[in-house]
């Protein structure tokens, strides 16, 4: 059989297309918590959750998270802290702002009722095309092709170099099934994510081997990431059952109002650290040392006991370190 052309996609081909991967799909799809029902509410926590972190990482957040808060009332009415504690873990926490501000506007707006169509849901903050048009197809059945980076890379592999931007929209619109948009869509996610690897495409067990173009055989531009390093060095001050905390500033850039352990002056690292520990975020590498024993004197900051931490959002790296020294 020979490979598709874009130019001339076909009403066969697309027909075969569609079989070929829904069979696929049907047969090997991976069970995961958010495929159980349609339920919009869901496939939103789940789809945002998704964006930039991997299933494995999102699972168990995912479950503690809709056990908290289990409807789009219960979210809305939740306050800030709350919510970023559900998320701590996730990182990117913007999407959690951004999550609870759309909760309060389809609480207020649309009654509690989730909006289907695709200019209501990108009305919604945190909610861009991608995200649009997988609620739409997966809740609602509408006819919206997804494009993220999975489905870029099987596409491009698929039709060969010269997809670039809209292109990639224009194409999956063309394949896309109009009696399964949902599934359709995920089937193309699940390929990319388990078959159309991005190092070594798994070729021989491809559903649309015979369709492909490149069939692995086309180099992928690497993409070259220059990690700082970085060293930190934390405070970890644990007496009577309660850790000393301090908040972040809430216009910082990064991680607005979330709580740490108090980061100590370059000036006291000079005695052994308690622990090490690697930590990374976006493209910095840190080399992280904890130093048990009294906090630096402070303004801000508080004792919190032990059995309240976790209500309180921490940074990630906070949650690794109090998981490591035994507190949480
Ligand atoms: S044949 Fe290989 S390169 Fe082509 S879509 Fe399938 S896994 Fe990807």
């Amino acid at each position: 059989m020979r490979p598709v052309n874009r130019q001339k996609l076909d009403g066969l081909t697309t027909r075969r297309w569609r079989q070929r991967l829904l069979s696929w799909y049907d047969r090997n799809r991976r069970d995961l918590p958010w495929r159980q029902d349609r339920d919009p509410y869901r496939v939103w926590i789940s789809e945002i959750m998704l964006q930039q972190t991997r299933v494995s990482a999102v699972l168990e957040h995912y479950r503690r998270f809709l056990r908290r808060f289990p409807t789009v009332q219960k979210l809305a009415a939740a306050r800030e802290p709350a919510v970023l504690a559900a998320w701590s873990g996730l990182g990117y926490y913007r999407r959690a702002r951004m999550m609870h501000a759309a909760a309060k506007v389809i609480v207020k707006q649309h009654g509690g009722r989730f909006p289907g169509g695709i200019v209501e849901l990108r009305s919604l903050p945190g909610v861009g095309r991608y995200t649009a048009a997988a609620i739409s197809s997966i809740a609602f059945d509408a006819p919206a092709a997804v494009v993220d980076g999975n489905v870029e890379r099987v596409l491009g592999r698929v039709f060969g170099p010269g997809l670039a931007g809209e292109s990639f929209w224009q194409t999956a619109e063309a394949l896309l099934s109009h009696k399964r948009p949902g599934d359709f869509n995920q089937a193309m996610m699940e390929l990319g994510a388990t078959v159309c690897l991005p190092r070594q495409p798994r070729c021989s067990t491809c559903p649309v081997f015979g369709l492909c173009a490149t069939r692995g055989h086309l180099e992928q531009p690497k993409k070259v990431i220059h990690q700082k390093q970085r060293d930190i060095c934390y405070a970890l001050d644990h007496r009577n059952s309660s850790v000393f905390l301090v908040q972040r500033p809430k216009h910082s850039s990064l991680m607005p109002g979330m709580w740490e352990l108090p980061e100590i002056p370059a000036t006291n690292r000079s005695s052994p650290a308690s622990f090490t520990l690697r930590h990374s975020i976006t493209v910095t590498d840190y080399t992280v040392r904890v130093m048990r024993g009294p906090a630096p004197v402070l303004n801000q900051g508080r004792w919190v006991a032990r059995k309240n931490i976790l209500m309180l959002p921490l940074t990630g790296l906070t949650r690794k370190i109090l998981r490591q020294a035994h507190v949480i």
